[in-house]
């Protein structure tokens, strides 16, 4: 048979409309064999796919075939997070309805999935737009609130008096709003909901000793600090004259006789008691000026309120200023200042003149002199100047100060973390409706269960302004309450979209389940996911979200495991030509015009192969084009031997087909080891090559026995990576069948062995054997090999040897007598 080109689109194209309807993706119900399920997080329908998202899905297809081929029975599902702001500003600037915008993305995206094949069970594809997913969104709520694990509060929100909305903070730009750059944004407090995230701060934290080694440390260590526990003492100063209380969290509690003031959080509710119009006004524009920056960011500012608060240790008075680095969020939402041993206060009081006080010193070191300290001394010591306490190490001093305040009622022992309950109030259209009825008697009421899901209406109109789009909506907000018939208003804030994706992978297990979210035997049997695969920029949120879910599901007893999943890998970003992809600079590699120009195969073993799946890669387009031409090469080689490999003849030369089996061998046990081990397919695939660069060199002494059993495995070898091609040339060989159903092939570790020298043994100049060993055997190992062996052994029977000459890698001759 001629060789035949390789034209990716006739192939690609062809076994796409064949796998339209094929069901060898699906997922087993009560299968005998062992689970694996592989999960990529779920796509925002943004309406194109790019080669960043494709090496994210290239990964998990290739484990998801590879674990078919072993046997296991494999759940890879995907689906859509398809609320968010994009599709309501997308309204707003094109007047297109948010739902038919995220339904038309949606299908293009399907689309592009499609044509690269990648391996998903669609019959078990979620939405989370759809009221029969958002249904339970609702239901956990209700759940939550019920359990006390949600509830409401007043919080700020960024407010831009133009548009008279609120923003998101993706839409607050260097602090103004993203419609109206001249227009500060202000906070504004509003009664929010929230779902008490950190009754599970310690078990969050704790359980991160559970995903050692199956997590990437990085992420591990970005938990613990976004949930950030610290054990400290809160203490009670008293204000000058009033004896009002200002309590102050501190994690050193043994430099208080170094607090030279007190500094509230410009939200404090004293600031109104201790300031005047004017503070107050001041108090204020810090928390505007705050809105959404980084706390990082911000420049220390501070002003004295003109009282003093007594310090219940030393009975010293202390200033008491406003500062707006203090975060009313974090502890108490006042602090003591102790600027000789805290940086940040260091920082602050030099800047306003604040007197420093040292007492702290090192345990071998003197106690810095007050006015000379160049930086805070910020580590434990031997506390000093601190009346009874003077002399105590630090430790010491915390605890037993601590004591102190607990016996004499000032203050305590406490623990304070930095993660904060969890927000989920949003003033926007496009979400999930938070599934309440304020009612004038008897206030807030949840929607009864039998009622949901509380749908969102359609017929809405999103102009970006007014507090929320569903206030304008009264067929949704004028409701009779629930309890009382009254008239009652409905909850018009959606949730927080990372409430969608927080258990979407439950979903999957039992998509079109209507009375439970799921069915707890199906979770039973498929968690915890086995690999998760994503970004690392979901380090924290989305992936301390889902573990909270995943606890108070386990609380509620719908599942039975503590966590989601048991490993997580995170991919490294794709760059294009060395510059880091964006739509703005106009370098975004799309998905489409990959697969047009390049086809699918390429694209995705071009991302495998241009590094290991950790580490960001850069698209290059000779890159792929190289990939293209071996991809040729494996095609062209396989049609034009077909015939031999089908005639399957022995023959050819034994040194060739031996050398090719080896490597076959070889490559067959390198890629295995990099499924089961660090996935690094780009040594896998480079193996790949290889063994095709020697399938050229041998091509003419090949065995068509050799050629049949190389390319039945190399197609195999090729399935995960490359299935178009794979599967088009186990067709040409006359396979049935999809290639991802076959089993993996195994290696025969001795045919995979190093190559052996072939020595001939002569028993006086005449051929009587053949052995095999090493190459660079030192002679006397071939001397005795030659003799031990069987044949020659039987041939020398009882003679005389009288000299044994050996040529290294290439001969031995016995020479006997008798
Ligand atoms: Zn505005
Ligand atoms: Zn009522």
């Amino acid at each position: 048979m001629p060789e035949k080109p390789y034209d990716h689109n006739q192939i690609e194209l062809k076994w796409h409309a064949r796998w339209q309807n094929a069901t060898f993706y699906k997922a087993e119900e009560n299968s005998s064999r062992p689970k694996f399920y592989v999960l990529e997080m779920l796509p925002y329908p943004s309406g194109t796919l790019h080669i960043g998202h494709i090496r994210n899905y290239a990964i998990g297809d290739a484990l998801a075939r590879y674990k078919w081929m072993r046997g296991f029975n494999v759940l890879h599902p995907m689906g859509w997070d398809a609320f968010g702001l994009p599709a309501e500003n997308a309204a707003i600037a094109n007047q297109r309805h948010p739902r038919e915008w995220t339904l038309h993305n949606i299908a293009a995206m399907k689309k592009t999935h499609r044509r690269f094949g990648f391996s998903y069970d669609w019959d078990r594809e979620v939405s989370t737009c759809e009221p029969e997913y958002y249904r339970w969104n609702q239901w956990f709520f209700l759940k939550m609130l019920e359990r006390g694990m949600a509830y409401r509060k007043e919080a700020l929100v960024n407010w831009c008096p133009k548009c008279g909305t609120v923003l998101a903070n993706e839409q607050v730009v260097n602090g103004c709003c993203w419609r109206h750059e001249d227009t500060p944004v202000e906070q504004r407090a509003l009664e929010q909901w929230f779902l008490r995230i950190t009754n599970y701060a310690d078990e969050l934290l704790r359980d991160i000793e559970k995903l050692e080694g199956g997590w990437p440390e990085r992420v591990l260590t970005m938990q613990r600090n976004w949930i950030g526990r610290s054990e400290g003492t809160e203490v009670d100063f008293r204000v000058e004259g009033t004896g009002e209380p200002i309590r102050v969290f501190t994690t050193r509690v043994d430099t208080i006789f170094g607090a030279t003031c007190v500094i509230l959080a410009p939200e404090h509710p004293l600031v109104a008691q201790l300031t005047d119009r004017d503070g107050q006004a001041r108090a204020k524009a810090m928390v505007d000026a705050r809105a959404a920056k980084d706390p990082g960011d911000i420049v220390k500012e501070g002003f004295f309120t003109g009282h003093y608060a007594v310090n219940p240790y030393s009975g010293e008075k202390a200033p008491v200023w406003v500062g707006n680095f203090v975060l009313m969020t974090y502890g108490t939402g006042a602090i003591m200042a102790v600027p000789a041993h805290d940086e940040r206060d260091f920082e602050f009081c030099t800047k306003y003149d604040i007197p420093i006080r040292p007492v702290i010193r090192p345990p071998e070191g003197e106690l810095a002199r007050r006015g000379e300290m160049q930086v805070a001394f910020t580590e434990d010591g031997i506390v000093e100047e601190s009346g009874e306490w003077s002399g105590l190490a630090s430790a010491e001093a915390r605890s037993r100060m601590t004591a102190k305040a607990e016996a004499d009622g000032f203050g305590k022992g406490a623990v304070t973390f930095r993660i904060k309950d969890w927000g989920i109030s949003r003033q926007r259209y496009w979400g999930t409706p938070i599934p309440v009825i304020h009612c004038g008697s008897c206030g807030v009421v949840p929607v009864p269960e039998s009622d949901l899901p509380v749908v969102l209406p359609l017929n809405v109109a999103i102009t970006g302004r007014g507090r929320s789009p569903l206030e304008e909506v009264p067929e949704f907000v004028n409701v009779n309450c629930p309890q009382c018939g009254g008239k009652a208003r409905r909850e018009t804030d959606t949730m927080d979209t990372f409430v969608d994706s927080s258990w979407y992978f439950y979903r999957y297990c039992d998509p079109r389940n209507d009375r439970l979210p799921f069915d707890p035997v199906k979770i039973a049997y498929w968690f915890e996911i086995d690999q998760y695969i994503g970004g690392v920029e979901h380090a924290i949120l989305h992936l301390i979200y889902s573990r909270f879910f995943t606890k108070m599901m386990r609380d509620i007893g719908l599942v039975k495991n503590a966590e989601p999943a048991k490993r997580l890998f995170t991919q490294g970003m794709v760059i294009a030509e060395g510059v880091k992809m964006s739509k703005s600079k106009g370098n975004v590699v799309g998905a489409d015009s990959l697969a047009d120009r390049f086809g699918a195969d390429t694209a995705r073993l071009f991302v495998l192969f241009a590094g290991p799946p950790e580490k960001e890669v850069d698209w290059r387009f000779e890159g792929a084009e190289g990939i293209y031409r071996f991809l040729g090469r494996v095609y062209r080689f396989a049609t034009r031997n077909m015939d031999r490999a089908r005639a399957g003849t022995d023959g050819g030369e034994p040194s060739s087909n031996r050398k090719i089996l080896r490597k076959l061998h070889q490559t067959i046990r390198k890629v295995t080891e990099d499924f089961e081990s660090r996935w690094h397919f780009n040594t896998s695939i480079a193996g790949i090559m290889e063994l095709v660069n020697d399938l050229y060199a041998e091509e003419a002494r090949l065995s068509g026995a050799t050629i049949a059993e190389v390319l039945e495995k190399v197609t195999l070898l090729l399935g995960p990576f490359a299935p178009y091609l794979a599967q088009e040339i186990r067709e040409e060989l006359g396979g049935e069948g999809a290639v991802f159903r076959r089993p993996w092939p195994s290696y025969d570790p001795e045919l995979a062995k190093e190559d052996l020298a072939e020595i001939p043994v002569q028993v006086n100049g005449k051929l009587r054997s053949r052995i095999f060993v090493p190459f660079g055997m030192p002679e006397e190992v071939l001397e005795t090999r030659a003799l031990e062996d069987g044949k020659i052994r039987a041939f020398l029977g009882g003679k005389q040897v009288v000299k044994v000459i050996v040529v290294a890698d290439k001969l031995v001759n016995i020479v006997v007598r008798g």
